[in-house]
């Protein structure tokens, strides 16, 4: 049993089984033996292995795109460079070399981190020392300046709640005890609003999810795109409008009980692009059109700028870059299972590769 395992088995057994998202929340972020806190999850020796991970490519096409962004919005000084939940900084070592050239750019930016764990801010300090960077812990202590944003897989790792469908509404999905051990249960009838809408499509056994830890995040960086300027680039592994159970655990890059361990593995859920969309809107920005991950990085031009690192590569290294090249963008691949959405002010037109909503 992990420590966490004991500790929230004692909290239940006490006050009673918890929401999924409680649960989520304290494996991933405890400040002693969470998830993100304690350990470097990110890599093939690791649990997971994320897009920036896999090629430089990835991080050099979002940053192209972020700058002629910027370029785009008449170069905005100073304006604030931010990405949330930056890993091991690989991304924004890629962004920032990538648009070290561009005029003006690095001597206008600001470049802010916002990562909750400390184990992670020190990878990140390691890996961008070259550059003048601050973090934070939450979008809210921003200064008020045009903002250009990116977050990879950063809201699959925010809390969910689950919520299951009968005849008439909902009961919620919580973790609860079975003598010491915990495990997966549902709620008497669970009176949820939120969900009111979804009653329209759906039908008894139906599973939906909402995040709701993700909509201050969004509102305020969506508030200050459409007040200030900017954009924000998402990309994660969901789909347009919540369907089904999601919720899922990996350890070792292994598909496990999501209670077994809890603190010892990743816990994520799909993001719902449409929720995302609908913050963003609410907030007086406009949302892209949710687009495959693999088409974006096509329409950036990563063919191109594969072909071109492949001229000075043989052998293994160039295996394992035609592997990686493969792997981004096949729709068999991450090409389609993870997909990307744009939030840009209504006013100015959207960053490359994105097309606007029909729905905007
Ligand atoms: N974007 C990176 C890492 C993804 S893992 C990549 O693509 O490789 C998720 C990251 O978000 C980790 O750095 C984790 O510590 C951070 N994180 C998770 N929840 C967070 C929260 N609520 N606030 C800030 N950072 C968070």
């Amino acid at each position: 049993m992990t420590a966490l395992a004991r500790i929230m088995s004692r909290r239940i057994a006490i006050t009673g089984p918890i929401s999924l998202a409680d649960y989520m929340a304290e494996c991933l972020l405890h400040p002693e033996h969470g998830y993100y806190t304690t350990r470097d999850a990110i890599g093939e020796q690791g649990d997971f292995t994320t897009a920036p991970e896999i090629s430089q490519m990835f991080g050099e096409l979002l940053g192209l795109c972020l700058a002629q962004a910027w370029i785009d919005q008449d170069s905005p000084t100073p304006f604030i460079l931010a990405e949330l939940g930056p890993g091991h900084g690989t991304l924004m070592a890629d962004v920032l070399r990538t648009t070290a050239n561009v005029p003006n750019m690095h001597a206008a930016m600001q470049v802010t981190l916002i990562e909750a764990s400390p184990k992670m801010r020190a990878l990140q300090r390691q890996k961008l020392q070259a550059y003048n960077v601050s973090w934070l812990d939450g979008i809210c202590d921003l200064p008020q300046l045009p903002l250009f944003i990116l977050a990879n897989e950063f809201f699959d790792a925010l809390p969910i709640r689950q919520f299951v469908r009968d005849a008439k509404g909902w009961h919620e999905t919580q973790v609860g005890l079975d003598k010491e051990n915990l495990t997966l249960g549902l709620s008497q009838s669970a009176p949820i609003t939120a969900l009111d809408h979804r009653l329209e499509d759906t039908k008894k056994g139906d599973i939906v999810e909402i995040r709701a830890a993700a909509e201050p995040i969004l509102s305020e960086v969506s508030h200050r795109i459409a007040a200030h300027g900017g954009c924000a680039v998402i990309v994660d592994y969901g789909d347009w409008h919540s369907r089904g159970d999601t919720f899922q655990a990996v350890e070792k890059h292994q598909i496990v009980d999501p209670v077994a361990r809890p603190g010892a593995a990743d816990l994520t859920a799909h993001v719902d692009f449409e929720a995302l969309a609908n913050v963003a809107k609410i907030a007086g920005a406009t949302a892209s059109e949710m687009i495959d991950q693999g088409q974006l990085l096509a329409r950036l031009g990563i063919e191109a700028r594969a072909a071109a690192l492949a001229q000075n590569l043989t052998g293994a290294a160039l295996e394992t870059h035609v592997a990686a090249f493969e792997r981004l963008t096949c729709a068999d691949k991450m090409g389609s299972l993870f997909k990307a959405i744009a939030i840009a002010p209504t006013s100015t037109k959207l960053p490359p590769g994105f097309d606007a909503c029909a729905l905007n």
